[in-house]
């Protein structure tokens, strides 16, 4: 084959078409939001996806007429991914140590008020209510609202058994919005997690000084990493299943061996959406000179899946990722879907500085000190000292009064 293919030390990762205009158009959606409230959210929702903004009540799971067949998947990906959820917190415990000062400790608190994006522009992804509402509800947050513009009956359903206490039909922006700055009966929620489009992540990023949010989950990533290949077809179905999410999805494929490249090649341009794919450079073909120049583009990339073919590659090679497929059996789509690691994961690069969403991300972390008789001349003298040095002179006397 005679194939030019791009040379993992030229690969960018490109910017969205569009980004600017995205910006702001999600700046004044939220500014609207917060300056007219329900009545902006209710504007904009019929506007953008001519859907009336409004609460649905959820039903209980079993009441929700859908194929049993997809009533029974559901079941099974929820009990896989509240497993995944349960042993992530099994060793978190409340703590404290005693000193010659006194008392100090650290306790775990569930944020109280969660909403859940989940998809449904496109797609109605039943996978992301598990995916967002199941660590919410192990970590114990008491209230969380899930919000999507989908009201697909197995959605509704995958929200019910997964613990929503509301459902909110919006999407979009002015979804991140409602949750943000309260819509109806509802109060701000404290954080919202969840994937989305650009929009929806452009309007994560917007809301986060007033909002905690996860990580932002823009549009789907999946970088194979090729360096052996035993099922090239399976191999091109994934790649496919990444790029399907959306219009700026990317499936990168490294490898040291042009041989192995030319056998994905070939059945990628063999497949009518493959070779669309390839035209668009949704799906990207690199070519790299050595391993040592395969792995420092990977973890300089930092995808959001990482699939690595070889599965005897030590995983602490691989430093920046979202989540990580080890071996052609670990399809994304697993992942996706129920293998009990969550699926709402950081994209852009942004997964150098932060990890996927967790139910370690749903709890605060609150310190305690207590401070015995001894623990207070102690501490009386070293605080005034470093007070007087600051010039805050009533820290200054605050501590020196307790000698
Ligand atoms: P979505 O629910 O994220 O977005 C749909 C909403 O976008 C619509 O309701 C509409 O309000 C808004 N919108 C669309 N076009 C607009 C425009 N021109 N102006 C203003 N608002 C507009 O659903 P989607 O579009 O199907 O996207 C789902 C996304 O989620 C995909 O990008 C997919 O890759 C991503 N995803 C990411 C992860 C992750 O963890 N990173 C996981 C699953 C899905």
């Amino acid at each position: 084959m005679n194939v030019n293919y791009s040379l993992v030390k030229d690969y960018q990762r490109p910017a969205f078409k569009d980004q600017s205009k995205i910006e702001d158009t999600v700046a004044k959606i939220l500014h609207k939001i917060k300056v007219h409230g329900d009545q902006a959210v209710q504007a904009i929702s019929q506007e953008i996806d001519q859907q009336q903004a409004q609460y649905i009540d959820l039903l209980p799971f079993d009441d929700y007429a859908i194929d049993q067949g997809l009533k029974d998947a559901i079941k099974s990906a929820y009990r896989r991914i509240q497993k995944y959820c349960q042993f992530q917190i099994k060793d978190l415990k409340n703590d404290q140590f005693s000193d010659e000062m006194g008392d100090f400790g650290f306790v775990y608190q569930p944020i109280e008020r969660i909403g859940a994006y989940i998809p449904g522009g496109q797609f109605p992804l039943i996978s992301t209510a598990l995916m967002t509402l199941v660590p919410a509800k192990v970590a114990g947050c008491p209230v969380r609202v899930a919000c999507s513009p989908s009201d697909h009956p197995a959605l509704l359903a995958a929200a019910s058994l997964a613990g929503a206490t509301q459902f909110l039909h919006i999407g979009g922006a002015q979804a991140i919005g409602a949750l943000s700055y309260g819509f109806a009966q509802t109060a701000p929620v404290n954080m919202i997690v969840g994937p989305g489009n650009a929009y929806v992540n452009q309007a994560k990023a917007q809301v986060q000084h007033r909002t905690q949010i996860d990580t932002l989950a823009g549009p789907s990533e999946l970088l194979i990493y090729a360096n052996q290949i035993k099922h090239p077809e399976w191999l091109m179905y994934d790649a496919l299943a990444q790029a399907e999410h959306d219009a700026n999805a990317i499936s990168l494929v490294v490898s040291e061996s042009t041989a192995l490249l030319d056998k994905l090649y070939t059945l990628l341009a063999d497949h009518d959406k493959g070779k669309a794919l390839l035209a668009n450079d949704n799906i990207v073909l690199l070519l790299s000179d050595d391993q040592k120049q395969s792995l420092s583009f990977i973890n300089d990339y930092a995808p959001e899946h990482l699939m690595v073919c070889d599965e005897s590659m030590k995983t602490a090679l691989f430093t920046n990722y979202g989540s990580l497929f080890i071996g052609e059996n670990s399809a994304v789509a697993f992942g996706d879907y129920c293998a009990g690691p969550n699926h709402t994961l950081p994209t852009a690069g942004s997964a150098k500085f932060s990890g996927g969403l967790s139910v370690h991300q749903f709890l605060k972390v609150l310190s305690t000190q207590k401070i015995n008789n001894t623990g207070r001349g102690v501490l009386a003298n070293i605080s005034a000292k470093l007070a007087a040095a600051e010039g805050l002179i009533y820290h200054q006397k605050s501590a020196e009064i307790r000698k």
